[in-house]
């Protein structure tokens, strides 16, 4: 994929969000050598920066270094539809009935859990957007 994109618009045009970035879409230079870390993520999408997120607020003196090998968000976390919500891609009677309902009850609350720990991070980083979801809205995403 990686090879039929080249020039300035490399990135930028990948996607929506990415082109809608101000600031230059440039790779960070590459280590200079080896590094003494305690932890070592690799890849900047949601999984890689979530993970290095909460290890920096779990214990600050953690050395946490993430590793990508293109920007922050080039693979499917920068290209995705922007859903944040609760709702699952099949029925949760499927679900109970090919894993039980307690399990699909387990996974929905997970679900829900998660889309309120990403408001709970956004409202507590956001300097400028505060997402102020009215609760109606926050609802929907919960699939309430
Ligand atoms: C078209 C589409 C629409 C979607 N819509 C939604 C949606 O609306 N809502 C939703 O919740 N989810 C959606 N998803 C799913 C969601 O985007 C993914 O589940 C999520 O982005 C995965 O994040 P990730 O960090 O695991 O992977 P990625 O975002 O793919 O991150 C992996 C990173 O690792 C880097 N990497 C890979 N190999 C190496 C290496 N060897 N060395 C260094 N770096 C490396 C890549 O460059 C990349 O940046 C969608 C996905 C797609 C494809």
């Amino acid at each position: 994929m990686g090879a039929a994109l080249s020039g300035a618009g490399r990135y930028r045009d990948l996607s929506y969000w990415l082109s809608t970035l101000d600031e230059p879409l440039t790779p960070r230079p590459a280590l200079p050598g080896d590094a003494d870390v305690d932890v070592v993520i690799v890849g900047a999408g949601y999984t890689g920066l979530w993970t290095a997120y909460h290890l920096a607020r779990a214990d600050p003196s953690l050395r946490v270094v993430v590793l990508e090998k293109e920007i922050a968000g080039y693979g499917a976390s920068g290209r995705n539809g922007g859903w944040c919500s609760a709702l699952l891609p099949t029925s949760l009677t499927g679900l109970a009935r090919r894993h039980g309902r307690d399990a699909a009850i387990a996974m929905q609350r997970a679900i829900q859990d998660t889309v309120r720990e990403v408001g709970r991070v956004v409202a507590a980083e956001s300097r400028t957007d505060r997402p102020s979801r009215r609760a109606a809205a926050f609802s929907r995403l919960l699939g309430h």
